[in-house]
């Protein structure tokens, strides 16, 4: 495993395990299968472990792995505040607290404010008295690093880093997404202030792997450096030095030690010309299938009338990046075969949802435009015969 330095020059791992994606059985985490990725993770050198408030059951899983096996001192914790959430100056500290317990420690080693979208946020917890409480977290030694994770555009992060003296902060990432949100730009623009970058959908929520077009997995498969779409993904981003760690949630052991293998051998600046000509190849062919913009990241949910907002655009992307009849199946299975289907017709276009997408997509048009191309009416027909004979 090879490490950067935070800003106090400790080491962090190239990459960071995100804890947001464990594999769910029967709505819950699978424990024991979460149990034995994280502690290969962990044998593996991975020093840097993501979770959130917001990650319904991660804070208690990874809390209760930690404390099983006896091994929270080798790992930092990155955890979030749900500042979006926050109304008064007590629940600052109630959420905090709260973390601690799920988590099974007294401390935090690097802490965000969780999806900061405009200065204006970090301007609403000031006013609660957010300065004296970091400060005094610090001086106690409950949290070591403060941060914040960030869905705006450029200018505005860039106002954000210069409203306060960062120990570090996380952004969306990716060689799609290279001058959207943060961008190289804000990137560098911390690099610059010496502060520590995290990357969070460095494949695009897994999209840069499964949802590739097949022209695009072909250019991939016979180029001679023989990597996988995913290392495609991750030695874009090492190759840059100002990033400091790269988040992947990972959920088998293949993928835990497929990312710190990459991890272990890549180097700064060792792309060449033409690795840069794939990387322009392959936006070039994603960017005539997409439909919808959607990491998948579930911000946006739940939506209080039904509706699986990634699902369905996951689905209508997939018409395109695969074939059509992949994208219907897949949505009549998935979201159609459901005891509660969620299907778009459900919006009622009370837009919600749109206030929390950082990739700041129309959901509620988007899902009309989805809905027709997902379900013409041979496919409605089909699902509403097959919920009558299997659904009871
Ligand atoms: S706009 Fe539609 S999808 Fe979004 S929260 Fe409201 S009902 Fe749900
Ligand atoms: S619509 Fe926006 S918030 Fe919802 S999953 Fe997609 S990117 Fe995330």
């Amino acid at each position: 495993m090879q490490y950067r330095n935070d800003k106090k020059g400790n080491p962090i791992s190239l990459i960071g395990y995100g804890c947001m994606r464990f594999t769910k059985k029967g709505g819950a985490i699978d424990f024991e299968k979460a149990e034995k990725e994280v502690l290969r993770g962990i044998e593996l050198g991975i020093n840097y472990y993501d979770t959130a408030y917001a990650y319904g059951g991660s804070e208690e899983c990874l809390g209760k792995i930690l404390a099983n096996n006896n091994c929270r001192d080798k790992v930092n914790i990155a955890t979030k505040l749900p500042q979006y959430l926050v109304k008064n100056a007590g629940q600052i500290d109630k959420f905090f607290n709260e973390e601690l317990r799920r988590l099974q420690t007294d401390y935090i080693d690097y802490y965000l404010m969780h999806m900061f979208t405009d200065v204006k946020n970090w301007d609403n917890l000031k006013e609660l008295g957010i300065l004296d409480w970091i400060e005094n977290k610090k001086k106690s030694g409950a949290i070591k690093n403060i941060g914040f994770s960030y869905h705006g555009d450029t200018d505005m992060f860039i106002k954000i880093l210069d409203s306060y003296d960062w120990d570090f902060c996380q952004i969306q990432y990716n060689y799609v997404d290279e001058h959207t949100q943060a961008g190289r730009r804000g990137l560098e623009a911390a690099a610059a202030k010496g502060i520590p970058v995290v990357i969070m959908e460095p494949l695009r929520g897994g999209k840069l792997v499964n949802l590739l077009p097949d022209s695009a997995k072909k250019l991939i498969k016979n180029n001679a450096h023989g990597w996988s779409s995913a290392e495609w993904g991750l030695r874009w981003l090492w190759n840059q030095p100002e990033v400091t760690c790269v988040l992947s949630g990972m959920n088998s052991l293949e993928m835990v030690e497929e990312n710190a293998r990459i991890a272990s051998d890549v180097k700064a600046g060792e792309l060449t010309e033409d690795d840069f000509k794939v990387y322009e190849e392959i936006k070039r062919i994603i960017g005539e299938k997409e439909k919808v913009g959607c990491t998948g990241c579930a911000y946006c949910m739940p939506c209080s009338h039904g509706v699986d907002i990634p699902a369905t655009f996951l689905c209508y992307n997939k018409m395109y990046s695969e074939s059509k009849s992949e994208g219907r199946f897949e949505y009549a299975r998935n979201i159609g075969m459901r005891e509660k289907p969620g299907f778009a017709t459900l919006c009622v276009g009370c837009g919600l949802c749109e206030k929390h997408c950082p990739q700041h997509i129309p959901i509620r048009e988007k899902l009309k435009e989805a809905n027709k191309a997902l379900r013409p009416l041979p496919y409605r027909v089909a699902t509403s015969f097959l919920r009558k004979f299997t659904i009871h």
